[in-house]
């Protein structure tokens, strides 16, 4: 474990580190950039680079050892998707009393602690702030430096009012860290009283390089695939479920074919039957919606004259031969339809009844 693993952004990366070596990162941190560009995995290697017990340096720069009490209590929180589950499914255990009162919260450090969006509607709430208010003026315990992590710059109005007032003089021992995927979601007041540093999406040769050492499972076709799927998102390539998309795609391309061709009823129902209500069917549905998004996506930028913009580059020539039978009106018809198959999902009608009339509704 190490800052070498972080791809991208060097740059920034390395003013970061320096301002670790000099002990000068500042009080308020706030990394802006697209969603996948490591903003959250670079804030948590932040925290252990500073509190590292055995820290060492890599390319003449302060890093973090990865094993020690304090690296390996901060990584925990790194797969911060995992700990907000745990956290949610703890909170669904409460008393219903006691559940309207307790926001989520990820502290796997005593003096590191993460603050994402609460659900469900995924806002950085007061009493997620008041937390803060009530931690960040005691010396940190087994820390050198507090971090207090928003994994969001969606606030609600009232926590962001609170979070200013610790802004403008926050203690010493603590840093502050904001990511955010536009600068314009905070504040001009909370801005103003941050560092700004900046981070760009990563560019998909270079993911497919990463995939290559990573996944060297995978064939070239399938990493270029993933690269592109994963739109600049370097965590969400390498966890990539890639046999979980391509069954959803071949369903999605029956779909598809069924539409364009002398249509196979019989075909199309034994497959739209296997999508069946619970939760597992709504994720398999979702999986499939997903999927049909983006053969459309790609069946209009080949319409368009933009085949280097597709994503499912391994069926290409499938695609290309779809686009010469697709009009512009019937690819955006079919995305509306889709979006209409998932808003009936959320309010929970029969999902095979849906996609059965999304799917015939789509034949010409
Ligand atoms: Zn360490």
């Amino acid at each position: 474990m190490s800052f070498r693993e972080f791809l991208g952004n060097e740059s920034t990366v390395r003013r970061l580190r320096e301002a670790v070596a000099a002990d000068r990162l500042p009080h308020a941190l706030l990394l802006s950039g697209p969603r996948g560009a490591g903003k959250y995995t670079l804030a948590v290697k932040l925290a252990q680079a500073v509190n590292c017990l055995n820290p060492r340096q890599t390319d003449g720069l302060p890093d973090y050892c990865g094993v020690c009490a304090n690296c390996t209590r901060i990584g925990q929180a790194a797969d911060l998707d995992t700990r907000v589950d745990e956290a949610i499914a703890a909170r669904e255990e409460l008393r219903e009393v006691d559940k309207k009162d307790t926001r989520i919260l990820i502290q796997t450090h005593p003096d590191v602690l993460v603050i994402p969006p609460d659900p469900p509607q995924l806002l950085i709430k007061l009493g997620q702030v008041r937390t803060l208010i009530r931690e960040i003026y005691r010396v940190p315990a087994e820390a050198r430096r507090a971090f207090y992590i928003f994994t969001s710059a969606a606030f609600m109005k009232e926590a962001a009012n609170s979070l200013l007032k610790v802004l403008e003089e926050p203690p010493a021992y603590a840093c502050i860290i904001l990511l955010a995927e536009n600068l314009g979601d905070l504040l001009p007041t909370i801005r103003s009283r941050s560092s700004i540093f900046r981070l760009g999406a990563i560019p998909v040769e270079q993911i497919e390089q990463l995939l290559a050492e990573r996944r060297p499972e995978w064939r070239p076709a399938q990493r270029a695939l993933v690269a592109r799927l994963a739109q600049g998102a370097v965590g969400q390539a390498l966890g990539f479920n890639l046999e979980e998309y391509l069954a959803s795609r071949t369903d999605a391309l029956l779909i598809l074919r069924n539409a364009l061709r002398e249509p196979d009823y019989s075909a199309l129902f034994r497959m739209t039957e296997t999508y069946r209500a619970g939760a597992e069917g709504q994720q398999k549905t979702a999986n499939l919606l997903g999927a049909i998004l983006s053969l459309l996506e790609d069946l209009l930028l080949l319409q368009s004259g933009a085949p280097k913009l597709i994503r499912n580059t391994d069926i290409e020539k499938e695609l290309a031969a779809m686009a010469q039978h697709v009009t512009l009106d019937w690819i955006e018809a079919a995305e509306r339809g889709v979006h209409q198959v998932r808003s009936g999902m959320r309010r929970n009608l029969l999902r095979s009844l849906s996609l059965d009339a999304f799917a015939t509704g789509l034949v010409r």
